[in-house]
């Protein structure tokens, strides 16, 4: 019967030239209960799923607009987008849009927060390691050195014309705006009148409500050790799960060594701090993106201490010998599956 189901989908597509939106990424595909909406974009494969078969497709497509609204602007690879000209406008107030603003305050409040282990303006250093362009190098101490000068998130100026980035500085919203972006489209669906939804970018898991039957979301938490592998699931509504892990991109050098994506704006090095994975569990998924890269920048002791100074968020830290470290707020709501179900938890009350 699924199988009949599949084949009378795809044949319905085939016939339904309007079911493929106008940007050739995005596809929207209705069932009998839900809405998926498909699409690669931020570098990442996104998943909209909406619980809500009577929406309207036109409506469907005009929120996954923001989606590519969004990545025009904030994409600090693409040459045209509004970070890249506000990277090129040293010692020059730069005007940006609303969205922005917004998030580069985001931004600029958790890189406060967390004493810079967020820090925006750590561009140069990813690019150095040749993450933007997946060109990876180990940059020389020197180039390094010379590069943590102009990282320093306390020097971005925002006022009411707009951002002032000083000589050689430059930002980059990688690490909060796919967070930025699910809170965006839920927000979108709740104006439709959309009470039941999950978006999936990539390490970001965004839930509208709870199931339609009344139930909580199982979102499963991937074993950074083994990627193949879920450790355990969080049941959650109306909330945000974002994880920043070492795994989602890295590269391996000549000696065997192990570099990735999340770096240090204190050595200009890839983040080694006792982490292999960070999960952040909260309200508003630009500042859960941002703090999941902080904390997993923090490394262990100190995003522990961060935690326990709060009541926000809840939190799922894996460390390098595969210990999990949650916030006590997740007693009641976090599952070990499998093989994993004696794995060590330690508590942070
Ligand atoms: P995430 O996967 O959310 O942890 O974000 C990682 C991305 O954020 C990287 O690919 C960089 O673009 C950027 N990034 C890396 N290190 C930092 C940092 N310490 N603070 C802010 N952004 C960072
Ligand atoms: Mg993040």
């Amino acid at each position: 019967m699924k199988r009949l189901t599949a084949l009378f989908m795809a044949l319905f597509m085939g016939l339904m030239p309007g079911v493929r939106a106008e940007e050739a990424a995005l596809t929207l595909t209705p069932a009998q209960d839900c809405w998926t909406a498909q699409l690669f974009a931020m570098d990442t494969f996104m998943q909209l799923t909406v619980y809500d078969p009577s929406l309207p497709q036109q409506d469907l497509a005009e929120v996954m607009d923001n989606v590519l609204r969004l990545e025009k602007l904030l994409s600090a690879t693409e040459p045209t987008s509004e970070v890249s000209a506000l990277n090129a406008s040293w010692g020059a107030v730069q005007p940006v849009s609303s969205d922005t603003r917004t998030l580069l305050q985001t931004a600029l409040a958790v890189s406060a927060e967390t004493q810079g282990a967020f820090d925006v303006t750590a561009f140069p250093l990813v690019k150095a390691w040749g993450f933007t362009q997946s060109a990876y190098r180990v940059p020389q101490q020197d180039e390094l050195t010379e590069l943590l000068e102009q990282v320093d998130y306390r020097k971005v100026l925002i006022s009411d014309e707009g951002v002032l980035l000083p000589e050689g500085m430059q930002i980059d919203l990688g690490g909060i705006g796919k967070g930025y972006t699910g809170d965006v489209v839920m927000q979108a669906l709740r104006e439709k009148g959309v009470t039941s939804a999950l978006m999936s970018l990539g390490g970001n898991i965004a839930v509208l409500g709870r199931k339609t039957d009344g139930s909580l979301w199982k979102i499963a938490v991937r074993d950074p050790q083994d990627t193949t592998q879920n450790i355990g699931y969080v049941q959650v509504e109306e909330t945000n799960v974002v994880t920043s892990g070492g795994y989602e991109r890295y590269f391996e050098d000549e000696d065997g060594n192990i570099w990735w994506h999340i770096i240090d704006p204190e050595t200009g090095y890839p983040a080694r701090n006792g982490l292999l994975s960070v999960t952040v569990i909260g309200p508003g998924g630009a500042r859960c993106d941002a703090l999941s890269t902080a904390l997993f920048v923090m490394g262990t002791d100190e995003a522990m201490a961060y935690l326990r100074g709060q009541t926000e968020v809840d939190a799922i830290l894996i460390d390098e010998t595969g210990r999990l470290i949650m916030t006590s707020g997740l007693r009641d709501r976090f599952t070990l599956m499998g093989a994993n179900a004696n794995r060590e938890i330690v508590w942070i009350e």
